[in-house]
Formats: C-alpha cells, structure tokens, sequence
C-alpha cells in the first residue's frame, strides 16, 4: 500500500517519544527508551569536529561523522518499530523525523514522501531547518565547499534503509553550510543513484592505518632509491678537484682491480668505497666495511676470514668472516695499515688466489671479493719501516685514490652544510634557518684538519643548539671562535670546543703551570693519553705514534690506567 505524505497531517504531536526521556540525575545518567543518552554542548563538538578536519581531511572526516549519524540511525529505527506496534507505515516512519527533532538534531519538515514496505518503493524528499552542523559551520569551521550536514545525512540513510529493509540512499541537494538558501534532502533507493557505490563507501570504515603502511613502503622505496643515486654521484661537491677523484672512481669502478684510497681522516673514504661497488657489476651483491683500527689485533684474522669450532678459547661456534660474507660483492678495508703481519698474509692470498681458511681450519673455501682498501697515512713508509708487506702494498696500490681533504675543496663547504643541514633537521625534527652569513665566512676560511667528518659534528652541533625558525650563528657552530690563519693540529671536540694539538706556550711555561697546581705525573700522563687516543680517533698505533711509544707499550698503559678495557 504506497503512502503519500501531505504536509497538513498533524506531524508535530510526538508525545510518545518524548515520554522515553528519562533524566536520573542521582545516577548520572539520561535515558531514552533503553539508550543511555548524553547532553553536550555544541561548541566542544564543533570544535572536535574542526579537529578531525584539520588533522585528517574533508573527505576522511566526512566519512567519520556520516557513520556515526548511520549508528545512530539504525537504533532509532529500532525504537520506531517498538514504539508504533500498531499505527500505520507512515506513523512509524515518521518517527524518524520526529526524533531527530526531538534530540535537537535538526527540525524536519517533510516535503514528499512515498513509500511501501511490501514492494520496497520509496522516495521522500525533507527540509531541514536549523541543522546543527550548519551551525557550527558558522561559528567553527567556515563555509564548506559542499553540503555539510553529515550526520543528519548518516541518520537519514540507516534510518531508512532500516526502516525499508533495503539499501535507501539520502543525498543533500542543497544546503545551507555551502551557502545555499536551504538544507533539502532527497533519498531513493541504492540502484536509483548513479553514483551509489562510491557513496556507499563512505558507510564503510576505512582505516587510515593501512594507508599510511602504503606511505611508509613508498618512503622505504624512495629512500634506498635515493642511496644509490647519492652513492652513483659519490657524494656531494663540484669543485675541479672532487669531479676529478668522481672520473677516477668511475674508472675503477668499470674494473676489477683493486682500489686504494688515500686521504686524511675524515674526507668521506667510505661514502666513495661505496661509489665505486655501486657503480661496479657487483651493485646487487653485499657490501661489507671494515674499520681495521677499530678490531682488537688477536682477533682481526678471525673477523675478518672466520674460525673454526674450538680454535682459540672462546671460540665456541664456526663463524663465517667479513670476506665469506662480501662474497660476490665488494670489501672495504679501511686503515689497512692496522692489519696484523698475519692478517696481511692472508689478505695477500685472497687477492692473488681467491682463497682463505678460517682460524683453525683446513679447509680452503674459495671467496670472490673485491678489495677496496683505505689509509691515511703513508703505506709505501710503513713498507720501509717493516710494518707493511711489500708484496701485499703492490697488490693494493694498483689503483690508488687521493682525496682531497676538505680545506683543498673548500667552495664545496656550502654544498656540504646544506647536506648535513638537511640530515639533522630530519633527525631531530627542527628547521633552523641556516647558517648566518658569519658563521659560514668563518666555516669558509677555517682549516677543517678533521675534515668533512669534522664539518658533521660541527653543523649537529649548530642544530641542536638553534631553536626553530632561527638562524645558526657562530657560537652555535664553534664555543671557541676557531684562528682561522692555518694552524696545524687544531681541531673541535665532541663537546665542541677548540683543542689545540700542541700544549699552549714554551715548554717552560707549560712545565711551570703544572708544577704550580700540584697535578701529580699520573695525571698528567692520564690527560696525555686521552687527549692522544682522541686525536687519533681511538687508534692506538696512531695515539702511540702521536706520544713516541711504540704500540705495546702505549697499549700497556692504557689498560693500567683504565683508559682501554681488557679486551
Ligand atoms: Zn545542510
């Protein structure tokens, strides 16, 4: 039986609805019929609202506050059923409206409505007066750009396909929140709108979370893509004598040979290693760095070529060294002078025949690596001196590398401190505006005897101590002004103070100093063999050399004194 409402029927008397209004204050609670209800004021919703749309998007928010009218709407319909048992179609759909009259939701005035239970036909068509999303827009969220009135929209929807016991569809033809004259509604079946599906979605939930596992694969993606072209462009920088080192590495890195890299601390050896294997054929395989300095001597065969089950104490279980685990990619040695006269036989085996046996192994394992070595100091004086191999030099002097250190390519200073800007802002989540024009003509004419390491240290400490949007002066970058004249030896600590390499003044005022201020000579050769092993970044053949000990000796007395733990 189709129903076709007139607007005379006496549609305001709803006083059975409003008969389920329970207020039991003494218990803290509102009731409707069974539904525990709450009284909130309009201004915190508006501005939870704001909040969802700023934080997440029209069309994301849209989706939230449609399927919380659609909950809604299901239980009311619920309600109307239980409430109406005997009255006519229309009279319990009606109740609809009415409730959503009542909870002060909006006022509803029907304007046309056909409907018939039995064979599913229906189409209304409502005025909505005074919607309280329309209020809010005016007073916390602006005018829209479409209609706004979403969770009235979510109600009427599940209200009536509830009601219909199928999928009815209300579309808000024109509304008041996007600066039309009224807010009128119109709903018909799923089928009867064209774009039904793509509204439907909205009904949905749709977790953000798997959206932003998308992102973060994507930025995983981007990043290593990023890897390999920095490392395809060796790093950063344009000078004359940088883009020559690039034509070298691209050169070697065609070959197979052997490649040596020579150049003081600091001047980014392994960022070009890493060049040169990604360069080569054997981009896809492993690449394994090595910092020869930093392994204990005892134990630099057993990192480096493995050990078998049981061949010193504490070898409990074979382990596969850095050269099995390079196999067919590329090794990177770095301080190759650090290599134990041992350790040098067997790196001379693998380069000349692509073997190696394990500490306390007798099994020749046949490993296909290319050697990229480093050092900063002279291989050709450690030869003469005895610490080196001759024959194992020549193998690895086949393609040497000089790298400029960073004073010698110091136009690409601003290229670098962009660089490192741009890494510490990501890491610790700030943007500073950058060096002050001082603080960079300072950088330009400073000596950088630590090179672009140095540079590193100095930019992280700029940033941590420059708030946001502020621009990074010197006394960020440096607690002491740096001389700026070339002064050998001087370099910023981790705590970002100048040290000198040197004691300050002659030897007899030094001397005079010490003598006065009742420093005890343990001291005083504790704080000269920290000051060495740090200048030495931790080596200490190098620390040793710095002191005039030879390396046992130094080695003895850092374990005396604490320095270096027992390893
Ligand atoms: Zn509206």
């Amino acid at each position: 039986m189709a129903v076709s409402y007139k607007p005379q029927l006496n549609y305001t008397d709803f006083k059975d609805l409003t008969e389920q209004i329970h207020f039991q204050s003494s218990e803290g609670k509102i009731w409707f019929g069974e539904q525990r209800m709450l009284l909130m004021n309009l201004t915190s919703l508006g501005a939870f609202r704001r909040e969802i749309v700023n934080s997440m998007g029209a069309e994301r928010a849209k989706g939230f506050f449609l399927r919380l009218g659609y909950l809604s709407g299901l239980k009311d319909a619920e309600l109307a059923r239980k409430l109406r048992p005997h009255c006519s179609e229309l009279d319990i759909f009606l109740a609809g409206p009415q409730l959503h009259s009542l909870k002060g939701m909006v006022k509803v005035i029907p304007l046309e409505i056909d409907l018939d239970q039995e064979t599913g036909d229906f189409y209304g068509r409502f005025e909505w007066i005074d919607s309280w999303e329309v209020e809010i827009c005016k007073t916390e969220l602006g005018q829209m750009s479409e209609p706004a009135c979403w969770v009235l929209l979510g109600y009427a929807c599940a209200y009536t396909s509830s009601f219909m016991g199928r999928e009815i569809i209300f579309r808000e033809v024109s509304c008041r929140g996007c600066g039309d004259e009224k807010c009128i509604i119109e709903g018909k079946p799923a089928e009867e709108w064209p774009d039904a599906k793509e509204f439907s979605r909205h009904f949905k939930a749709d977790p953000i979370i798997e959206e932003l596992y998308d992102l973060q694969e994507q930025l995983n993606s981007l990043r290593s893509t990023l890897q390999r072209q920095q490392g395809q462009y060796y790093g950063i920088g344009q000078s004359a004598s940088y883009n020559r080192v690039c034509k070298m590495i691209d050169k070697a890195a065609q070959g197979k040979v052997s490649v040596l890299l020579l150049g003081e601390t600091g001047v980014g050896k392994e960022v070009i290693a890493k060049s040169v294997h990604l360069r080569s054929e054997r981009a896809d395989g492993p690449f394994i760095a090595v910092n020869c300095a930093a392994i204990p001597p005892d134990l630099i065969e057993a990192e480096l070529f493995g050990v078998e089950k049981g061949a010193y104490t504490g070898a409990n279980q074979a382990r596969e060294g850095r050269f099995e685990r390079a196999h067919g990619g590329t090794i990177f040695l770095d301080e190759v002078i650090e290599l134990t006269p041992r350790a040098q036989a067997t790196l001379l085996r693998v380069l000349q025949e692509g073997e190696l046996e394990r500490v306390g192994d007798n099994r020749t394992r046949k490993v296909n690596v290319r050697v990229i070595a480093a050092t900063n100091e002279s291989l050709e004086q450690a030869v003469e001196q005895g610490r080196f191999r001759a024959d194992l030099f020549y193998r690895l002097n086949v393609f040497p590398v000089q790298i400029p250190a960073l004073r010698d390519r110091i136009e690409d200073l601003p290229l670098l401190a962009g660089h490192f800007l741009e890494k510490f802002h990501a890491q610790y989540e700030k943007r500073t505006l950058g060096l002050s024009d001082k603080a960079l003509s300072l950088c330009m004419s400073y000596h950088w005897p630590g090179n672009i390491r140095e540079l590193e240290n100095v930019i992280e400490r700029g940033v941590i101590l420059t708030d946001n949007n502020e621009t990074i002066s010197q006394d960020a970058l440096f607690v002491t002004p740096p001389a700026t004249d070339k002064q050998p030896g001087e370099r910023i600590d981790e705590e970002g103070n100048m040290r000198s390499g040197r004691p300050e003044g002659g030897t007899g005022s030094w001397s005079d100093t010490i003598l006065g201020s009742g420093i005890s000579l343990d001291e005083v050769e504790e704080t000269l063999m920290r000051q060495a092993m740090e200048q030495a970044n931790q080596n200490v053949s190098k620390a040793a050399r710095l002191l005039g000990l030879t390396r046992p000796a130094l080695a003895y007395r850092l374990k005396k004194s604490g320095i270096l733990a027992e390893s």
